[in-house]
């Protein structure tokens, strides 16, 4: 038997999620969720809404606190009592439907921020950094941009630079595209296909079935709580097991 906090460590797996639950007083969330992750791999996770999307993701970087089970990044267990979460956060980034960009802040400073003040990046490092990161999501021509002066996508885009510009050894996407103008989901999304392209570890909820079908490794349909079905997307989408799976991309696709 291996010891509690090398469960997961195996070099391949980049998060282990195991036996997880969570409970809100008492409505039950997420109940034995079970989820690995390889080095590289992208996982979509898809679902109806209350379906617990949300809560598992915020439980990979502990933005909740896990009511039961063991969640392991690179090996380390994050629900162990002594994990320093702003260690983790800088590993875990994540990218959420409201891009949270501060209003007052350019768009170039917004992607230095948290680089001066976590990561005690000098500003000159930070300044070159967020350039890049900029220049990566197609944004560099809008660095010194207001949030109020950006599009959704744009914004998003600058959301995405500023987890990118972290280092994060996965990335955390939820509904990255959902409260955008149609028009505007495909920057976004293109920008998604490219950093999974590079290797990047991503855990992606969204309801786009193309993204899902073209980019995924591996996709999860959760419901109530529970993982109902999971297969590459050719299992998932043109062959799935389960009645209620059929139901849910019947009524989306
Ligand atoms: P999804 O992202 O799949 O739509 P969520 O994870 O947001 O689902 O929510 C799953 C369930 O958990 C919902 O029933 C929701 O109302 C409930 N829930 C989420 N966050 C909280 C909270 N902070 N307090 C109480 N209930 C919550
Ligand atoms: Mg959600």
């Amino acid at each position: 038997m291996p010891s509690t906090s090398t469960r997961g460590a195996s070099a391949d797996v980049m998060i282990s999620i195991q036996h997880l639950s969570k409970s809100f007083g008492a409505t039950t969330v997420l109940r034995d969720v079970n989820i690995d992750v390889k080095r590289g791999e992208v996982v979509v996770v898809l679902g109806p809404s209350g379906s617990g999307k949300s809560t598992m993701l915020r439980c990979i970087n502990l933005l909740e606190t896990p009511t039961g089970g063991h969640i392991f990044i690179e090996g380390n267990e994050i629900t162990a009592k002594r994990t320093d979460v702003n260690k983790l956060r800088e590993k875990v980034g994540m990218v959420f439907q409201q891009f949270n960009l501060f209003p007052h802040l350019t768009a170039k400073k917004n992607v230095e921020l948290a680089q001066i003040k976590v990561l005690k990046r000098s500003k000159e490092e930070a300044a070159r950094i967020a350039r890049e990161q900029l220049e990566r999501v197609g944004m560099a021509d809008r660095a010194d941009f207001y949030p109020a002066q950006l599009s959704g996508g744009q914004q998003q885009r600058v959301a995405i630079a500023r987890a990118l510009a972290m280092d994060p050894h996965v990335m955390l996407f939820d509904e990255a595209t959902s409260a955008l103008d149609p028009e505007l989901v495909r920057d976004v999304l293109d920008v998604m296909r490219a950093l999974a392209a590079g290797g990047m570890t991503m855990v992606v909820v969204t309801h786009e079935m193309n993204f899902a079908r073209e980019v995924a490794d591996r996709v999860i349909f959760m419901e109530g709580g529970v993982i109902v079905e999971e297969g590459t997307p050719d299992e998932v989408f043109n062959n799935p097991k389960s009645a209620r799976t059929r139901d849910f991309l019947g009524h989306i696709t």
